[in-house]
Formats: C-alpha cells, structure tokens, sequence
C-alpha cells in the first residue's frame, strides 16, 4: 500500500484521490478551498485546508515520506510553480504535476519535476484511437508502438481455436489472457476454444494488432 498526497481538489485532483483510495493507498488530500475538502474529508485518508504557496504551511504537511506528490492545480498555473519550487527546496518528492500548458511544461521541466501529466491532451489522445479502432474495448501503450489491447470475440468464431485465428500472425503478438465472464485464462494453450463474448487481452506491435483484430470482430 503506497502512500500519496494530492494537492489541488479539482475536477483532475479529486479524481485522483478517489481512484487512489480504491486502490486501498493512503491518501492526504489538500486545497484551500475549504468547501472541496470538506466534500472529500470522509472519502481520504485525510483532507486539509493548506495554501502550498506558503512554505511553512506546506512543511506543515509533513510530505517527506510520500511515495508521490502530486500537484492538480489546474488553472492556478503561479500557484502550481511555487509550490513545486517550495517542494524542491524542501527535498520533498518525487512530484508528480498536472500542466496546463506549453509554457508550464517548459518551466517544470527545467525545475526537474519528475512526471508532468497532460491530462486533456492525454484523454483527447485516447479518445482519438478508441474513435479509430472502435473494436478494441481497452489499450495501454508500452512505448515503441508496442501495445496491449482488448479486444472482444465475434459470434463468428464459436468453437474456432486460438491457433487457427493466429495462424500466420508473428511470433511477437502474444495473447496474455482470455477473460470469459468472470474466468480468466492466462496463457491460453493454441488449442483454446474460442466462445462468442470472449475477451482477448494481447500483446503486440501496433502494425500486428492491426492485421489480427478485423479477424476477431
Ligand atoms: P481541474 O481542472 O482539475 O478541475 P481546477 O483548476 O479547477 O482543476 O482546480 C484546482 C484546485 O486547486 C482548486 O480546487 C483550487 O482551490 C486548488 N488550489 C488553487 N490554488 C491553491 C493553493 N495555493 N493551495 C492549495 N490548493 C489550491
């Protein structure tokens, strides 16, 4: 269990926090706005009203021992760089922040934050290449165009086996599992009988996914 502190409650912030307290971590959720945290002060671990910009308010906060810091001040873009700047200067990290902008990036990277999140331009990205293979449920892009991806089983293919579909496709395209109802296969043997609503999470080259998933649907 990790132990996280999410600075700036907004849209972006809260959602983190939640998501992270799903995931059973701790979570120290702060803002100034009193109301935002009262709103979240029963679902973290705990909430705080703080201005990170005053350095010894966010000393206060006792963050040497988080695992990350993140800073979701969105629109705030002064607010944001002075808080990383007192972090810094606290030897407080890694941090984690949320930018805005071209120019908010440029200054987080020369201040050496250690991830600088985009999240609308992230988000628009992967709606984009949902939009554009409609048929794969789910991906994660593991950099080099290489990817795992979700994709579910056609009626069509009642009874057919993994080897036949994959017949011909490279050896670098991997199926890690097949997800039936609640049961999942790991490493699903050539001969796995496919069943229409099957669900196959695969790994591979983008250019391989591409050729193998129009055979699926
Ligand atoms: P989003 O786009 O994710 O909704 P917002 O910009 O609306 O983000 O929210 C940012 C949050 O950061 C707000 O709740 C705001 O009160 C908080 N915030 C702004 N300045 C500070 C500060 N100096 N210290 C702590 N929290 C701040």
């Amino acid at each position: 269990m990790g132990q996280f502190a999410v600075i700036g409650l907004g849209r972006f912030g809260s959602a983190a926090a939640l998501e992270l307290m799903k995931m059973g971590h701790s979570v120290l959720a702060v803002d100034t706005d009193g109301k935002v945290v009262d709103a979240l002060a029963d679902q973290v671990t705990h909430a705080v009203i703080a201005d990170v910009t005053d350095r010894s308010a966010l000393e206060e906060l006792g963050l040497e021992n988080y695992d990350v810091v993140l800073v979701a001040i969105g629109e705030g873009i002064q607010a944001s760089l002075v808080c990383v700047v007192h972090l810094k200067s606290l030897g407080i990290g890694p941090i984690w922040v949320k930018a805005s902008s071209h120019a908010q990036h440029l200054i987080l990277n020369k201040l050496g934050v250690d991830r600088i999140v985009h999240p609308e331009e992230e988000m628009g990205m992967r709606v984009a290449q949902t939009l554009s293979y409609p048929m794969v449920n789910d991906y994660i892009s593991l950099g080099n165009g290489e990817f795992v991806v979700e994709i579910g089983v056609s009626e069509r293919l009642k009874g057919v086996s993994l080897s036949e579909v994959f017949d011909g496709m490279p050896e670098t395209l991997h199926v890690l599992l097949v997800k039936r109802k609640t049961q999942v296969t790991v490493h699903p043997p050539d001969d796995f009988a496919l069943q229409p609503n099957d669900v196959l999470v695969m790994l591979g080259q983008l250019s391989a996914l591409k050729h193998i998933a129009p055979k699926l649907v």
